[in-house]
């Protein structure tokens, strides 16, 4: 049973919806280990409304706010450029019906044709990146597309106007001067406080890799990299953002690492949060 809380409304042609939720199920852009073409299934799983039900904590019903449908997974089964113009078609079309686009992946590299996707419908697009990892490489072992180098290419594709990253607890000199060459605002764990209040001015993407989140709360992605953000504290840091969310991607959940599946579980907290946000909005 996958129905988001009991928030899900069947797909039917035709039919005007306000949230989609979209399967990138593609893994072969992970550097060190695979398993996170998995993840929108134990996404799906996970939610169910026997468990959970449809109410964000800050009082928005998910199942009557807004119309949530579920548009499948991409189809991953070919080479790489064909998935990822797949990926940007599926988003396209989901922009183009004026609804808000919710993409489950898959590794971390989907969001640079996700984005492409997105710059075509906002000229002016905001990011919020929450990672413990700034996926700034230019390359990784000779790779561009690496999960490693999504937002170096969406840098340098001029695809986004503010970048703020969150949760930064692995940069390297390089990914510093990449930063501060295109103005990107890190939030590091070293300097972190709570009561973060983010403004943004133009309509904002949210992109969320789990390992953001410390591995004793998210156990279950690839790189393990301990002294992260709780769970809490990005509920608050969603909860206290101005600006309109127009899109969220939740990326890099490996679920043979998430034998209780606690990692799924955070994963459909903060989609359902940020939903609540984009049907609020
Ligand atoms: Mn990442
Ligand atoms: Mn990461």
């Amino acid at each position: 049973m996958s129905d988001f809380g009991g928030a899900l409304k069947p797909w039917s042609d035709g039919l005007r919806y306000d949230v989609a939720v979209l399967g990138a199920p593609f893994d072969e852009k992970s550097s060190f280990l695979r398993g996170q073409s998995k993840g929108p299934a134990a996404i799906r799983a996970v939610s169910t409304g026997k468990c959970y039900n449809p109410e964000t904590e800050l009082g928005v019903d998910t199942s009557l706010a807004g119309i949530l449908v579920d548009r499948g997974d991409v189809d991953t089964s070919g080479d790489v450029d064909k998935s990822f113009g797949l990926i940007t078609e599926g988003v396209r079309r989901i922009l183009a019906d004026a609804a808000k686009p919710i993409v489950l992946g898959g590794d971390h590299s989907i969001t640079y044709p996700v984005i492409r996707a997105f710059a075509e419908k906002f000229p002016k697009l905001d990011i919020l990146h929450f990672d413990a990892h700034p996926d700034l490489y230019d390359d990784l072992y000779g790779d561009r597309l690496s999960h490693a180098c999504p937002f170096a290419r969406i840098l340098e594709d001029g695809l986004v106007r503010n970048l703020v990253q969150a949760g930064i607890r692995t940069g390297t000199k390089e990914h510093r001067e990449t930063a501060r060459r295109h103005n990107v605002r890190w939030v590091e764990m070293k300097d972190w406080r709570d009561g973060l209040a983010l403004t943004f001015e133009n309509p904002l993407y949210i992109s969320f890799d789990l390992d953001a989140l410390d591995p004793a709360f998210a156990p279950g992605v690839s790189h393990h990299e301990p002294g992260g953000l709780s769970t809490r504290q990005v509920l608050d840091v969603l909860h206290a953002l101005k600006g309109t969310v127009v899109g969220l991607d939740v990326v890099e959940l490996n679920p043979s690492r998430d034998r209780s599946g606690i990692t799924a579980a955070a994963a459909f907290k903060i989609i359902q949060e940020v939903c609540g946000l984009m049907m609020k909005a």
